[in-house]
């Protein structure tokens, strides 16, 4: 008998996907569709993110127009990277095919998915309505990552009923204005995230020094190259 991880790795039509990568799809989806995924709704700097949009990922999931993938070579990754994504491949980028098991790695998973609700946002499809009313076009780099970082907090929280654990070092700084945000937008509906607030973790996001040597501080978001 075939479980649901055979079924996807026999009959996907996409021919090069390799058995390691059909293993890593439905982790992702099944963040995509839980529960602490479909609890979010909120506006931050003009996006809206919600669980409607989540869905909207895995549909262009479901497509192959976004591609979850397994890194060959560590350089694929910034450096202490577990994940990311690739505007301009539309590639969902992970270190393992068993991503996915603990909380902080489905959070994670969620973090990278927000940067592609974004991608798909801002396509040609999309972007001249503003999919679910939001206003991304034009927005910087780090704006990106600000958004990507409250909505993971946010899935932290819904997920386990805590705040994500803050670590050390610069990222601590970053998980603790990102938890601070997310504590207000708990149990709302569209609430919108304080403006200083915003960019005061998106100034946090691009002084962080990994941060730094991926974008310069005011680089534009690039976003919506489909
Ligand atoms: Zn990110």
């Amino acid at each position: 008998m075939l479980d649901d991880t055979e079924i996807v790795a026999c009959c996907s039509d996409d021919g090069d996907l390799a058995l390691s990568e059909a293993m890593l799809i439905p982790r992702v989806l099944k963040v995509l569709l839980s529960l602490p995924a479909a609890k979010i709704d909120f506006w931050a700097h003009g996006m809206h993110v919600s669980g409607g949009g989540y869905v909207m990922v895995m549909f262009y999931i479901s497509q192959g127009w976004i591609k979850p993938r397994l890194v060959r070579l560590a350089s694929q990754l910034p450096k202490g990277a577990e994940a990311k994504y690739d505007p301009s491949t539309h590639i969902l980028w992970f270190r393992r095919d068993t991503y996915g098991s603990g909380p902080d790695e489905r959070a994670t998973i969620l973090h990278e998915c927000t940067h592609a609700l974004r991608d798909i946002m801002a396509s040609p499809a999309f972007r001249n309505e503003g999919m679910y009313g939001s206003k991304i076009v034009g927005q910087l780099h780090f704006d990106n990552e600000a958004a990507a970082y409250i909505a993971e907090a946010l899935f932290y929280i819904y997920d386990t009923g805590a705040e994500m654990p803050v670590g050390e070092g610069d990222e601590a700084e970053i998980f603790k204005a990102a938890n601070a945000i997310a504590r207000g937008l708990k149990d709302k509906k569209g609430p919108r995230v304080d403006e200083t607030d915003f960019s005061d973790l998106r100034d946090k996001i691009s002084l962080d020094p990994i941060y730094a040597g991926l974008a310069l501080p005011n680089a534009p978001d690039d976003i919506g190259r489909w």
